[in-house]
């Protein structure tokens, strides 16, 4: 898991007085939010997802699909070097934990069980996400 900090890492009082309390417990303290009930869950516009701390590009709306998790799902993120995956042991379970690799920001888990090509199902809490609206679309 990495620890280190650069310059980039958002400050945590910052992101305590920015975030609602739900954004703030499942980036920082590895929460999740309850299936169903994320604003992305079932959202469909096309885009970009940004890290909700610190604003890096994390995952498009192309590789978006529904995977009937009722968490936001992708089948791959938008540049792999942008999430970081580590092994996951809590609650009893082996899990691949995904964060955010530019500021460590807890995202969600990524699961062997996803569609091709990549296999993959990158299972995100909507609250670790800010989505940018592509100003091309509806054009
Ligand atoms: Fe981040």
């Amino acid at each position: 898991m990495a620890t280190d900090k650069d310059a980039t890492t958002p400050d945590d009082a910052e992101l305590r007085a920015r975030l609602t309390p739900l954004q703030y417990q499942v980036t920082r303290e590895k929460g999740t939010e309850r299936a169903f009930t994320g604003a992305y869950a079932h959202h469909k516009e096309a885009g970009v997802y940004r890290c909700v701390c610190c604003g890096a590009d994390l995952f498009s709306s192309t590789t978006k699909y529904d995977s009937g998790s009722g968490w936001p799902s992708f089948w791959l993120p938008l540049a792999g070097d942008n999430v970081r995956t580590h092994v996951d042991r809590s609650h009893g379970m082996v899990r691949t934990e995904v964060s955010c690799a530019q500021c460590d920001a807890h995202l969600g888990h990524v699961f062997d069980d996803g569609p091709r090509p990549s296999g993959q199902r990158f299972c995100i809490n909507s609250a670790s996400l800010a989505f940018e609206p592509d100003p091309a679309a509806g054009k």
